[in-house]
């Protein structure tokens, strides 16, 4: 089945073409569907009847938390199926930036990580990925500049759709969105960072690192089994190497557990040379995972330490701390409410 929003403009002239329609329509329903963003084909006044037909992949917002503290803001959207993602939307001095899902759970077994303790329900369509942006968008009668694709569920194991995203969010006719505005997080699988670099655009890849050695790193993150450490960072070298951009590392701390000196100095060993940012995120503890959150003096140690070494370290501003949480915790404290 086709859904005619999650095709690219190139995707779209071929369908248009196909279906015997004339050739200006396919710039027609693009826009539609990328620039004025709307999702119900009868409320174009200028389409024809054989065109209202098609089919259309939908998202709405299912609901909002707000931040009293600073003006972030929660969302879960439902799907066409039921499903429900979740995003966030941070506001910065240059703007808005918004983090989004790129599938519903995710199969990558993380210990720490809300997001996939159901395992993978399925991949988003470039449609709902995009659909994301442009409801908030919509809503609240903003510009996103920033998105971050740090929801639940891992990119790179939804590679195809991923690409469409890029190209239809990228492109003049819609969003027009500039890559360097976009930054990808990936578990590390490492033959997609390469394929990535080799698309070669100004896209900021982060790495989630969380353990520098790589028989720890294992035991929180079942994905280093297949690809270790080091084939990692030399997936993450080739794409700095590549695309000219500073591939940024997560460090999710995790008291006692990847937060010691001998962390610190390996982790400095493991990057040296490249021109890298760390980013450490505290653990925020789930009900599965029985580790704790460093307190915020051991927090700020292990970023002075990491400076000392010469690392750009800097810590995670905690954004909307009161509405809850990072990946997946959102959408599973609301399935509890219901
Ligand atoms: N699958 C991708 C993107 C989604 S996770 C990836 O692994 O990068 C986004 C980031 O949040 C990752 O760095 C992830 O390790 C981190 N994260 C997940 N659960 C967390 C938790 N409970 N506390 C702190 N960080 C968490």
């Amino acid at each position: 089945m086709i859904y005619i929003n999650d095709l690219t403009f190139e995707e779209m002239k071929e369908y248009i073409k196909k279906i015997g329609e004339k050739p200006f329509r396919a710039e027609q329903l693009f826009r539609f569907f990328n620039s004025e963003k709307k999702l119900n084909l009868n409320e174009s006044s200028n389409l024809p009847k054989s065109l209202r037909d098609l089919d259309v992949s939908k998202i709405k917002i299912h609901k909002i938390f707000n931040s009293e503290l600073d003006e972030t803001k929660k969302f879960l959207f439902s799907l066409d199926d039921g499903n429900l993602i979740e995003g966030v939307l941070m506001k910065y001095k240059y703007g808005y930036a918004q983090c989004i899902s790129t599938q519903v759970g995710c199969r990558m077994n993380c210990s720490f990580c809300a997001s996939t303790k159901k395992g993978l329900v399925r991949n988003l369509r470039p449609s709902e990925m995009l659909g994301q942006i442009y409801q908030v968008e919509k809503a609240f009668d903003i510009n996103v500049s920033n998105v971050i694709l740090m929801g639940s569920g891992e990119p790179f194991d939804n590679f195809d759709n991923l690409l469409k995203f890029l190209e239809i969010i990228h492109d003049e006719k819609g969003h027009n969105m500039s890559y360097k505005n976009i930054t990808i997080s990936t578990c590390g699988i490492s033959p997609k960072i390469y394929e990535l670099a080799d698309y070669n655009k100004k896209i900021t890849l982060a790495l989630s690192l969380h353990n520098p050695f790589n028989e720890e790193r294992k035991k929180i993150m079942p994905i280093a089994k297949k690809y270790d450490i080091n084939e990692v960072i030399k997936a993450c070298k080739y794409y700095e190497e590549k695309t000219g951009t500073r591939v940024t590392f997560e460090y999710t701390l995790i008291d006692g557990v990847n937060n010691k000196d001998a962390h610190a100095n390996e982790l400095s060993k493991l990057l040296k040379g490249m021109r890298s940012h760390l980013n450490i995120i505290p653990l925020n503890p789930i009900e599965e995972y029985q580790e704790k959150r460093p307190d915020r003096k051991k927090v700020e140690d292990f970023k002075n330490k990491m400076n000392k070494l010469g690392l750009n370290a800097t810590i995670r501003r905690e954004l909307g701390s009161d509405i809850s949480a990072s990946c997946g915790q959102l959408k599973r404290s609301s399935e509890v409410e219901h």
